[in-house]
């Protein structure tokens, strides 16, 4: 059955098992493997790897893949698997000070801020890893109304003061496409007042949501979709195909591993992608995240707008989490991110409250340029739980591990001369997909983005700020005032104008 949904018609389910029987549609996995090939060849990764590994590169090639990173160019993959073989600490050290010069060269030193917000926790799937996995008895089921969705957002938006999220949504008929666009259009146009009585929105609501068709995206696009994120979990196909169970919509690898093709032909353009590490080796899964970047890059000229470092953590009902034979380290971890900047050097990278503070701390001085701080992944936790940090274990999907909140964070990252963006222009101003990527390997996203990171991080410290962390981040702001004075001449006045329209209580001003 087909529904309208914005004059574009998309198909409609009776049931769980209607949906779990034909959601997928063969065809448009077909014409993204093109002569039946897939793009993740594992025989070739595998042989890139062994071959890194019987003959590592000497100094002076690894120096070589190093200034092509710098050139903001993605690499090969038998470059990338020669990065994965290194082991020698000066050459390891070396790798990671040109992650954050790259990452400075193209982002600058602004960390871009967002908050999830778990719409529902209802799922068909049976993922072995996860507290949502359907027939899990121990998860409370529940989905977001509307009116509770603002009343996420009166919290989120009104006493925190973010205003980027990524929405996440389980896979199932009654949280179908219709109720994620209502979700994003309710999250968009619900405005509240700041604790000092500015006007307060959300302005970019990013997407974690299962594999959609065409169809299904492109309502998504006319809703204002920021980045449509798909984790892969794991590349391995028969480790994937062992924890998501065949007759599962999620048991089809294929389905999922075209996600972002089908996107990009929908138009939603900013595309974001993720391996959920330890489920499998994780030198493997890395080589692979870059042979699906390079495949967009080809197929389309755009690659991942993000790449997400998720990392099994315990979930309720599970014991795989902490069983997996593949489980990281906190130095693997930090190697990942830093060979991921150097592979895809113009991506954005996130890192989550997953993970521990002084994880996340490390890796921002190796090249992430995306953070969320006062997270709550409990269905409701935002307005439920406001006042505090506690999580109730049978609403949320795993336990965090950085429960700072969005002042403390800023607070410390301004310490460490770093300035925290609420910059959600990009999307509103068309500057996504290809576009971007063409501008950020240019320099030129940059300078954008460090006017807007100025303007919008203003508004923040206007409306949220106490004074101590006011006294500790104004010296960071006027140092970027100036920085935009000196480099952006011409640009300066305009942006000054701003700059005091802001101050004297104006909002929403970008570039
Ligand atoms: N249902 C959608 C899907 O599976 O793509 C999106 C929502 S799902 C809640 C978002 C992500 O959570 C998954 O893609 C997976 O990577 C991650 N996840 C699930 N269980 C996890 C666990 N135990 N530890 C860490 N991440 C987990
Ligand atoms: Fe459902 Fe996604 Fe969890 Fe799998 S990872 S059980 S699809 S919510």
């Amino acid at each position: 059955m087909q529904a309208a949904c914005d004059n574009i018609q998309i198909r409609k389910f009776k049931n769980a098992d209607d949906y779990r029987r034909n959601f997928v549609i063969p065809e448009q996995i077909k014409k993204y493997l093109p002569g039946g090939k897939h793009f993740i060849d594992e025989n070739m990764l595998k042989g890139c790897l062994e071959t890194a590994s019987q003959s590592p590169c000497d100094t002076v090639r690894i120096r070589e893949i190093l200034a092509k990173s710098k050139m903001i160019e993605t690499l090969l993959p038998e470059e990338t698997a020669a990065l994965i073989q290194v082991t020698d600490p000066d050459l390891l050290a070396e790798m990671e000070q040109t992650a954050l010069a790259i990452k400075k060269s193209v982002y600058d030193n602004r960390i871009v801020m967002f908050a999830p917000l778990y719409m529902s926790n209802l799922c068909v799937n049976r993922c072995a890893y996860c507290g949502f996995r359907c027939g899990n008895e121990a998860q409370k089921r529940r989905m977001l109304n509307m009116d509770e969705v603002k009343e996420e957002i009166a919290v989120l938006a009104g006493k925190i003061g973010h205003k980027r999220l990524i929405a996440v949504y389980g896979e199932h008929p009654d949280t179908s496409t219709e109720y994620i666009a209502e979700t994003i259009r309710t999250a968009y146009s619900h405005i509240v007042k700041s604790p000092r009585g500015a006007e307060v929105g959300i302005r970019r609501v990013n997407v974690n949501a299962a594999p959609l068709p065409i169809e299904d995206l492109r309502v998504l696009k006319t809703v204002g979709i920021g980045t449509f994120q798909v984790f892969q979990e794991t590349y391995h196909r028969a480790t994937y195909e062992r924890i998501h169970p065949a007759g599962t919509v999620k048991g089809d690898y294929n389905w999922r591993t075209t996600a972002f093709h089908r996107a990009m032909e929908a138009g939603v353009d900013d595309v974001g992608m993720g391996v959920l590490y330890g489920l499998y080796d994780w030198k493997f899964e890395l080589l692979a995240s870059v042979m699906h970047a390079r495949d967009l890059e080809q197929q389309f000229g755009i690659g991942p707008h993000t790449i997400s470092f998720p990392r099994l953590e315990p979930a309720s009902g599970t014991d795989l989490p902490t069983n997996s034979p593949w489980l990281i380290d906190d130095a693997t971890f930090r190697r990942i991110v830093v060979i991921t900047r150097l592979s895809v050097p113009y991506t954005g990278m996130i890192v989550t409250c997953r993970e521990s503070p002084e994880s996340r701390d490390s890796c921002v001085r190796c090249g992430i340029t995306q953070m969320d701080a006062s997270s709550n992944i409990a269905i409701k936790g935002y307005s439920d739980f406001a006042s505090e940090t506690q999580q109730e274990k049978d609403r949320q999907q795993f336990v965090l591990s950085d429960n700072r909140t969005l002042e403390e964070l800023i607070a410390h990252l301004a310490e460490e001369g770093i300035i925290t963006s609420f910059c959600t222009a990009g999307y509103r101003c068309g500057r996504t997909g290809g576009c971007i990527m063409d501008a950020l390997k240019t320099g030129k996203e940059g300078k954008f983005c460090k006017i807007n990171a100025v303007l919008t991080f203003r508004e923040w410290l206007d409306d949220f700020a106490s004074p101590a962390t006011l006294a500790l981040c104004e010296p960071v702001l006027n140092r970027e005032l100036e920085q935009i004075r000196e480099t952006l001449p011409k640009f300066y006045p305009t942006v000054k104008e701003h700059y005091d329209r802001i101050c004297r209580g104006e909002r929403d001003l970008f570039f």
